[in-house]
């Protein structure tokens, strides 16, 4: 068999997928596995047992990251590829899992058929992606990455007050390699979409040429307390009228800017939240997001511009930028790895940017990456209704499988 002829066993991929599901089991079909616990840990033992059993050897950092090489023809940097296995409190069977078990299910096929690479070939699972235990997300791939240092990700404190470090220890992952020293050529990451739009256009691969910058803003507007029986309509300076306005204003901009833009406002929090006073202080505040730079500067101007708008009537309006990450832009030759598995193996497919954030964006800098996305049914995710079809799962795996195959030769 040619090694273009060569495909992944959807069925033992599916069946990992489901005996993973096991760890952490939620009645609804989903799982619970939070970063460093119990459950982490056991499935992470089932994940090293299968690597050792694909004649793997598994090396663990200090931040916890497993590392499942297969030896190539040549020592160097391994094409890797991989995700998480932590989950939400209330998480799916799919989000991160399906990546790291898409790139177990490519090493056992290579190891099925004898295959020898140049390069070696490697599973990656990052420690805390989801960072509900331990609050920042991505903390293992950027702590790999070198935007958190050792000692900070080692005294980070979970939110039932447990050191990072020693629940690592506890739970036996605290590894030897130092961080960031995994030599990767490149890295692929295989996702759930977990948006709706490759299931609305009825399509199975999406290769992910970028990742959504975002950018967080605070908004306070103030206005005047009085009271709501004496006081007439006119002339009053209700700051939550005035913040409803610019929220619909904000909704407005988003829709204009369709389909790329995302503009939310999630959290509003109104003083003194009193059912017979005026409001007379209103803060809120606005998650952007948008695949270009330019774009998210542009956007950013606008928004200044409808908080000044918002200020007629006597209002004070204030604008603050609180957290802003560029747009990931990922590695043309990884992307085009991907673009040509795909036209090989026929899939229909979209290029597509991310809305999430995922592993791939903290170590791009660093290494050539790229992502591909399979369908979510109804675009859910983090609920235990997530769901993705086998022959989805399936061809993913194998579009990894030639992606990784044209890298490590
Ligand atoms: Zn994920």
């Amino acid at each position: 068999m040619k090694p273009s002829e060569i495909r992944v066993n959807g069925e033992r991929l599916w069946e990992s997928l489901m005996a993973i599901a096991e760890i952490g089991p939620l009645p609804g079909g989903g799982s619970c596995r939070l970063a460093l616990t119990d459950e982490d840990r056991a499935a992470r033992d089932l994940f090293a047992t299968w690597c050792r059993e694909a004649s793997c050897e598994v090396r663990v950092d200090q931040g916890g990251n497993m590392f499942a090489v297969r030896r190539g023809r040549h020592e160097g940097p391994a094409v890797a590829a991989g995700s998480h296995l932590d989950t939400q409190p209330h998480g799916g069977r799919f989000d991160g899992i399906f990546g790291v078990l898409a790139a177990l299910e490519v090493v056992r096929t290579l190891e099925d058929r004898g295959i020898e690479t140049e390069r070696p070939t490697a599973v990656v699972n990052w420690t805390n992606e989801e960072g509900v235990r331990f609050a920042s997300g991505l903390i293992g791939s950027s702590a790999f990455a070198g935007d958190i240092g050792l000692e900070a990700l080692h005294n980070d404190v979970s939110i039932d007050g447990k050191r990072f470090g020693d629940e690592l220890a506890r739970i036996g992952y605290l590894g030897d390699l130092p961080l960031g020293k995994f030599a990767m050529h490149a890295y692929f990451e295989p996702h759930i979409e977990q948006g709706p739009i490759l299931e609305g256009a009825g399509q199975v691969i999406g290769i992910v040429t970028h990742v959504q910058g975002l950018r967080w803003f605070e908004v306070e507007v103030t206005g005047a307390d009085r009271h709501a029986g004496s006081t007439p309509m006119a002339g009053r300076k209700d700051s939550l009228v005035a913040a409803s306005r610019l929220v619909g204003a904000l909704n407005e901009l988003g829709l204009a800017h369709a389909p790329d833009a995302r503009i939310t406002v999630g959290r509003l929090e109104v003083e003194p939240n009193s059912p017979s006073t005026i409001p007379g202080r209103t803060r809120f505040n606005i998650d952007l997001r948008h695949p270009e730079m330019a774009m998210l500067d542009r956007l950013e101007q606008e928004i200044g511009r409808l908080c000044e708008k918002g200020k007629a009537g006597g209002f004070e309006i204030a604008l603050h930028r609180k957290f802003a990450l560029p747009p990931t832009v990922f590695d043309q030759g990884c992307v085009e790895d991907v673009a040509r598995a795909v036209a090989r193996l026929g899939y229909s497919y979209r290029r597509m940017s991310s809305g999430g954030l995922h592993d791939a964006c903290s170590i791009a800098a660093q290494v050539p990456c790229a992502m591909l996305f399979i369908p979510s049914r109804d675009g859910i995710s983090h609920n235990e209704a997530e769901w993705s079809e086998p022959e989805h799962v399936e061809a993913g795996a194998n579009v990894l499988l030639h992606a990784m195959l044209a890298r490590a030769g």
